[in-house]
């Protein structure tokens, strides 16, 4: 039995499907709010967005970090949407507190044992990305970091792992979506983006994460991906998310989900 974990007033789990979307990075006010406005306006529930990111190049763009702050205040007070984001370091915790609703680990923090040991002490959900490399055994401990710090709000997200495929940037793990459901009780969420590093694969892997009884999914979307600072490469237009949210209605009827909402 799924338990329930809410972010902001969006209860994801149980028989509900949640679509998280916006940019990978905030790059701009009008960037992410218009984002925030499109993926809304089409179904998502939960604004996502990178302050602080973890580039594999040093001299890439590294996010906005404290500039953005104040484009997610301005976004909820026009909105009022829930919002999640990246945190990179606990040192980070403070600032990001009142202005996310959840925290997301990413992938190449999975193992950082002092992070998540540091949001197990507060009561703000746990978006918990899967190491790319990680046994879905490890997956589970590094939850269980979290959880014995009091925290039990934790959702688990499978973006992709590292394997030996070439057009893919991940090979996307839906059989583990399956196993967690069948025997943990966490939420789970799907990010089609990073596992397949490709915007024309993102709907088809988003109907096959509902048919492996994923919670939700996380997209990247973007209005001008020829021109984003990060992963630009596998971002949905304005378009492409719209079109990727009709094409899974009759997914969502067969598996008997509904959209969560946020209003
Ligand atoms: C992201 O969601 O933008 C991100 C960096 O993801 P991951 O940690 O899965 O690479
Ligand atoms: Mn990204």
């Amino acid at each position: 039995m799924t338990q329930t974990v809410t972010i902001g007033n969006v209860e994801v789990g149980q028989s509900t499907f949640t679509v998280i979307a916006g940019p990978c990075s905030i790059e701009s006010k009008d960037q992410f709010h218009s984002t925030a406005e499109l993926v809304t306006a089409h179904g998502a529930s939960i604004v996502r967005g990178g302050i602080f990111k973890m580039r594999t190049q040093p001299d890439a763009f590294q996010g906005l970090g404290d500039q953005a702050i104040a484009l997610v205040q301005s976004l909820k007070q026009k909105l009022a949407v829930p919002f999640v984001a990246e945190i990179t370091d606990p040192r980070q915790i403070e600032q990001l507190l009142p202005i996310v609703d959840c925290f997301q680990v990413g992938s190449r923090n999975m193992y950082n044992y002092e992070l998540l040991k540091e949001l197990g002490l507060y009561k703000k959900p746990v978006l918990l990305k899967r190491g790319f490399s990680a046994l879905i055994k490890e997956w589970i401990k590094a939850a269980d970091y979290v959880l014995s710090g009091g925290n039990e709000q934790v959702i688990l997200c499978e973006r992709g792992i590292r394997s030996f495929e070439g057009p893919m940037r991940n090979t996307l793990d839906l059989a583990a979506v399956a196993y967690l459901k069948a025997h943990t009780s966490f939420p789970v969420v799907v990010d089609p983006s990073h596992g397949t590093g490709r915007p024309e694969l993102v709907a088809p892997m988003v109907k096959a994460a509902i048919a492996s009884g994923a919670d939700g999914v996380m997209v990247e979307v973007h209005p001008d991906p020829d021109k984003a600072l990060s992963d630009g490469f596998q971002a949905l237009s304005f378009d492409g998310f719209s079109s990727m949210m009709d094409q899974i209605k009759p997914y969502l009827n067969l598996a008997n989900k509904s959209l969560t909402t946020y209003g």
